[in-house]
C-alpha cells in the first residue's frame, strides 16, 4: 500500500512532537511531506535532518535564510516562508493527511486550506472551530474532507459515539480542574505564571496550559464539541474528573453511559485519528487498573471557574461571538504570561471585550479574521485602561 503523506502544522509543539512519535513507529504506513514551525529554527533543522520532508515552513524570513544555509546543497528539503506557505503545504495535491496543531487562530487559514482541498484533517487546533466552526463545516461538506478530533475529550466521544444520533441523550466532557482545583478562591488573584503552567496531568503548550488553569480550555471545548458532533449546548455537559483517566462520555437515551479510558497521553488520540478506521500501536503506556485505586467526579464550581459559562453564552448568541471570545482570550493569556495582568484578570478582560463589541454576521473567513484583529487591539487597550 502507498504510504500516506503527512503535513504537520505546528511540528515543534506538544501535539506536533507526540504526532511525530506515533508516525515514527509506523514508517511503513506514513511519511512526512511537510513540517511547519513559527520561530524554532534549531528544532526545525533537527527535524529536517531526521525526517527529510519535501517542504518546511518557518514564519520568519531571517530564520528561513538561516535554515537554507544550514541545509546541505543536496538536501531534499525546500524551505518556505511567507503568508501563503502554510496553506500551500496544507493543500498540496500530494498530501493525504494534515495535522492541524498550530496554537490559536493563527491555525485557521491553513486548516481551511486543508478543508477546501478535501484532506483528512487531524484537528487539534480547537480555536479554528471556536472562531469559525460554521464556515469550516460548510467547506468540509462541500469538499468531502474528513475531520477527526485529536482533542482527547472529543476523541474519546468520537470513539464511543453511537451510529444513530437520536440515541444520544447528551455528551459529558471531563475536565481535570487544572492546577487550581483545590486552591482557595481568594488566593487565585496572586497565582504565578509558573504555578498556572504546572498542569497536574498533561504536558502541553503554554497557551492551552493557562486555558486549563482558568477552565477556558473546557469552554473552548464545549464550543468545539458542538461543531464536531452537531449538538446543541443543552446536550453538552462538563464534569470535573481530576485523574484524567476517563477522557469523556456519551450518555444514551436508555441511560447507558459509554466512556473511553486511557493514560493521559496524546499519542492515543493521535494514533486513533491517523489509523482511523483501523487501529495501530500508539506507544502509550498501558492503563494499570491495579494501581488505580480511585476515580473522582464532581460538579464544576462556577465561582472558581466562571469561564465555563462563556461557552454556553457564545453558543446561544452565535454570530461572531466565538471570534471575540477566542481573540480576547488569546490576548489575555499572552498578557498574563508576560506578567502584565493577574490570573483573575484573564476572565475579567475577556468579559470586558465580549461586552464591548456588537455581534455581527459574517460570510467568510476574511471578515472573521478582520474582526479577530480588531478585537485583539481593543482588548489590549481595555487591559491598559482597566487592569494597570
Ligand atoms: P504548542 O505551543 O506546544 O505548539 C504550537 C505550535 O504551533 C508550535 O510548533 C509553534 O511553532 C506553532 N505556532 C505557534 N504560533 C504560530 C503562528 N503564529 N504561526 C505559525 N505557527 C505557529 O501548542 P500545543 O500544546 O501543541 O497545542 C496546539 C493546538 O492543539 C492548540 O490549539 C491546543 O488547544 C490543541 N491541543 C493541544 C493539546 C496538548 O496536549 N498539547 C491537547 C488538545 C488540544
Ligand atoms: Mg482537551
Amino acid at each position: 500500500m502507498r504510504k500516506q503523506k503527512i503535513t504537520i502544522l505546528g511540528a515543534t509543539g506538544s501535539i506536533g512532537v507526540s504526532a511525530l512519535q506515533v508516525i515514527e513507529q509506523h514508517s511503513d504506513l506514513f511519511e512526512i511531506f511537510a513540517l511547519t514551525v513559527h520561530t524554532q529554527k534549531e528544532k526545525l533543522l533537527t527535524l529536517c535532518l531526521k525526517y527529510q520532508p519535501k517542504f518546511v515552513v518557518i514564519s520568519d524570513e531571517l530564520s528561513a535564510d538561516w535554515l537554507k544555509n544550514q541545509l546541505d546543497m543536496n538536501s531534499k528539503t525546500e524551505v518556505l516562508t511567507g503568508p501563503l506557505a502554510l496553506s500551500e503545504v496544507a493543500s498540496d495535491s500530494e498530501v493525504d493527511i494534515v495535522i492541524s496543531a498550530i496554537v490559536g487562530a493563527a491555525g485557521a487559514i491553513p486548516t481551511f486550506a486543508a478543508a477546501k482541498t478535501g484532506k483528512k484533517i487531524l484537528l487539534a487546533n480547537k480555536e479554528t472551530l471556536v472562531l469559525a466552526g460554521k464556515l469550516f463545516y460548510q467547506i468540509v461538506k462541500e469538499s468531502g474532507s474528513l475531520v477527526l478530533p485529536v482533542d482527547s475529550e472529543h476523541n474519546a466521544i468520537f470513539q464511543v459515539l453511537p451510529s444513530q444520533a437520536e440515541h444520544i441523550k447528551n455528551i459529558i466532557l471531563t475536565a481535570s480542574g487544572g492546577p487550581f482545583l483545590q486552591k482557595p478562591i481568594e488566593q487565585l488573584e496572586e497565582v504565578t505564571v509558573k504555578e498556572a503552567l504546572n498542569h497536574p496531568n498533561w504536558e502541553m503548550g503554554a497557551k492551552i496550559s493557562i486555558d486549563s488553569a482558568t477552565m477556558m480550555n473546557k469552554a473552548l471545548e464545549v464550543i468545539e464539541a458542538s461543531w464536531l458532533f452537531n449538538l446543541p449546548a443543552n446536550k453538552i455537559d462538563v464534569v470535573i474528573h481530576p485523574e484524567s483517566i476517563v477522557h469523556s462520555m456519551v450518555r444514551l437515551i436508555d441511560e447507558s453511559v459509554l466512556a473511553q479510558l486511557g493514560v493521559a497521553d496524546m499519542k492515543i488520540p493521535i494514533e486513533y485519528c491517523l489509523a482511523y478506521p483501523n487501529r495501530i500501536k500508539s506507544g502509550a503506556k498501558e492503563l494499570d487498573f491495579e494501581c488505580m485505586s480511585e476515580l473522582h467526579f464532581m460538579k464544576v464550581d462556577k465561582k472558581r471557574f466562571p469561564t465555563l459559562n462563556l461557552a454556553y453564552q457564545v453558543l446561544e448568541k452565535g454570530l461572531d461571538s466565538g471570534c471575540i471570545l477566542n481573540a480576547a482570550n488569546e490576548v489575555a493569556v499572552d498578557l498574563f504570561l508576560k506578567n502584565k495582568i493577574k490570573f483573575t484578570d484573564i476572565y475579567a478582560l475577556v468579559v470586558d471585550a465580549l461586552n464591548y463589541f456588537e455581534l455581527e454576521q459574517y460570510n467568510d473567513l476574511e471578515t472573521l479574521l478582520y474582526k479577530d484583529n480588531v478585537v485583539r487591539q481593543k482588548t489590549l487597550e481595555l487591559a491598559t485602561k482597566n487592569f494597570n
